[in-house]
C-alpha cells in the first residue's frame, strides 16, 4: 500500500472516530484564535479558554493588545505558562499587525509568519480553523502520530507538513491536524500509546515494528 492510500484509509477511521473534531480553543474572529494559539504553547487547551474568556472581553482589537500596559497585561495572562515571553509575543506580534496590515490579520501563511513568534504551526492553525483555507498544521501529536504511522519521516515540522501535503488531498488537509491531534491525545499517547485499542494497528508502523517486536 503506497503512503496515499494508507493516508486516505487512516483518515477515514479517524473521521468515523471523531466526526465532531474541531478546534478545542475558544474563539469568535481570526485575531482570537491567533492570541490563543500563542497562548496554547505548552499549556493546555482548557486553561487557554479560561484565560481567554476575560481577556477576548477586555481587549478586542491589535491596538489594544499593542498598547496595553505590560505589566498589566501580565497579569491578565499570569495563569499561563510563560506569560512573560507570550505577554512580549503578543504586543510584538500585534504591533507589526498594526505597522504592515493595518490591524487586520493576513490571509496567507507567508504574511502571516512574518509576524514575530508567528511560525508555520500557528499560522495554519488559524488559516485552517478562522479562514476555513485549505492548511495543515504540525504540533506535537501531528509529528508524533504522522511518525509512528510511517506517513512522514523527518523530524522537522516543516518536513512532515510537506510530506503529508504531498499524500493527502489539499481538502482534507485542515481535517488532518484535527484528527490527528485527537488521535494523539486520546490512544497514540507520547509515554504509553494505547495500541491494543487503537483502530490504526493495521497502519501503525511503530505497532509492527516496536509493540510487536515487545510481546
Ligand atoms: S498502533 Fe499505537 S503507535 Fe500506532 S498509531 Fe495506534 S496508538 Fe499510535
Amino acid at each position: 500500500m503506497d503512503k496515499k492510500e494508507k493516508a486516505k484509509k487512516v483518515l477515514d477511521i479517524l473521521e468515523k472516530e471523531f466526526p465532531d473534531a474541531k478546534i478545542a480553543l475558544k474563539f469568535s474572529n481570526p485575531l482570537e484564535l491567533l492570541v490563543a494559539t500563542i497562548l496554547s504553547a505548552q499549556c493546555t487547551d482548557e486553561r487557554v479558554n479560561m484565560t481567554t474568556k476575560s481577556l477576548f472581553k477586555k481587549y478586542r482589537t491589535a491596538r489594544a493588545y499593542a498598547s496595553a500596559d505590560r505589566a498589566g497585561f501580565e497579569k491578565d495572562i499570569r495563569s499561563i505558562n510563560f506569560y512573560r515571553n507570550k505577554t512580549r509575543s503578543i504586543q510584538n506580534c500585534s504591533k507589526k499587525l498594526i505597522e504592515d496590515f493595518g490591524g487586520k490579520l493576513p490571509e496567507t501563511v507567508e504574511e502571516l509568519t512574518t509576524l514575530p513568534g508567528v511560525g508555520r504551526k500557528t499560522a495554519n492553525i488559524v488559516l485552517a480553523s478562522a479562514f476555513g483555507k485549505d492548511a495543515l498544521a504540525v504540533d506535537t501529536h501531528v509529528k508524533r502520530v504522522s511518525k509512528r504511522l510511517g506517513l512522514a519521516a523527518p523530524d522537522d515540522p516543516d518536513e512532515i507538513e510537506r510530506e503529508l501535503c504531498s499524500i493527502i488531498p489539499k481538502k482534507r488537509w485542515a481535517k488532518t491536524t484535527l484528527l490527528f491531534i485527537l488521535h494523539g491525545r486520546k490512544t497514540c499517547k507520547a509515554k504509553n500509546p494505547l495500541c491494543d485499542a487503537c483502530p490504526l494497528r493495521d497502519f501503525s508502523v511503530y505497532y509492527k515494528t516496536v509493540r510487536k517486536g515487545k510481546k
